[in-house]
């Protein structure tokens, strides 16, 4: 049994809570740590934020310990934002191997892509304002969950840009790092939006947030493709000739989201720049449920052009 735990912070990343108890363990390395919270070093390649074993680390509390495995994963962990548009049975999935330790990659039962390689390496993010008030409330910095969720890029609070920090996601590298001056850089060049794209950024942030706290049960990419060509067929981007034949007019479509979004907002939201995006859309849009990974923060893109309310859209299920 672990002699302490620290308590966690509203919205910390439960890898913030385990970078927190290895600075007050004093031990010199982070696989000591691992083998203490977990009784194994996991080499799951998205293990800050998607952590596994945690029946390990649960069972190691305190016996005071009110923490449960479905408080970390819903509150501390990225699942909610994974679990959006997983059907109830790969959900289930995917809490079972996070609650356990596992050989097969979690990254395929999320159906979540590697990001990891190439120029595209993530790192923590953090926000400038919330680390000072943190600082001040709590006496030390926290990685926030809502800042490393895909697709929020500014801070809802204090309605300013993220920073990448030095930590890296998504590595088979063993680490434990807290927030700190050294790895939170202040002179990171900060990326200035104009008000209209920063508006627009802040709204996305906001309904990704409304969609990890509302659990409701998704029918499956087969249903969403449904959608799609309903909303497609009433806003005239598909042409219906008979039952299985159509048109869709993917390049029209593709002008309609740049005017919605807009090119500024659409770049910071998709940096990778995707080749060919009125085919990329064209694909998410009519052969989603062929695909074995989910760009949720694409089809969230496409929610919100079709139905205006990402809320009304899912509320229609
Ligand atoms: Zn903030």
């Amino acid at each position: 049994m672990l002699s302490f735990f620290p308590i966690l912070y509203p919205d910390e990343l439960l890898y913030s809570g385990l970078a927190r108890y290895h600075i007050r363990s004093g031990n010199r390395s982070f696989k000591q740590t691992d083998l203490e919270l977990f009784g194994y070093s996991s080499q799951q390649v998205c293990k800050v934020t998607l952590t596994n074993n945690l029946n390990h680390l649960v069972n190691n509390l305190s016996l005071l310990s009110q923490q449960t495995i479905n408080n970390l994963l819903q509150k501390h962990t990225l699942y909610p934002f994974y679990a959006i548009l997983l059907m109830p049975q790969e959900a289930w999935l995917l809490k079972s191997s996070m609650s356990k330790k596992i050989n097969e990659s979690i990254l395929e039962v999320a159906k979540m892509t590697n990001g990891s390689g190439g120029n595209s390496t993530k790192y923590l993010k953090f926000c400038h304002s919330c680390v000072g008030e943190d600082t001040q409330k709590y006496g030390e910095p926290y990685w926030h969950r809502l800042h490393q969720i895909p697709g929020v890029i500014v801070c809802p609070i204090h309605r300013i840009p993220l920073n990448n920090s030095l930590v890296p996601i998504e590595t088979k590298e063993i680490h434990y790092h807290a927030p700190s001056d050294d790895n939170c850089p202040l002179n990171t060049g900060t990326t200035i939006y104009n008000d209209a794209t920063l508006q627009k950024l802040l709204v996305f942030a906001n309904d990704i947030e409304w969609l990890i706290n509302n659990n409701f049960t998704f029918q499956g990419l087969s249903w969403l493709r449904s959608q799609y060509k309903t909303y497609l067929t009433n806003k005239n981007f598909i042409t219906v000739f008979s039952k299985d034949k159509f048109i869709f007019h993917e390049q029209e479509f593709y002008n309609a989201v740049l005017a919605y979004y807009g090119q500024d907002f659409l770049e910071a939201i998709n940096p990778k720049r995707i080749k060919n995006p009125d085919k990329y859309l064209s694909n998410c849009l009519l052969a989603c449920d062929l695909n074995p990974v989910i760009d949720r923060v694409m089809h969230i893109l496409i929610i919100k052009f079709l139905a205006n309310s990402i809320e009304d859209f899912f509320k229609a299920q």
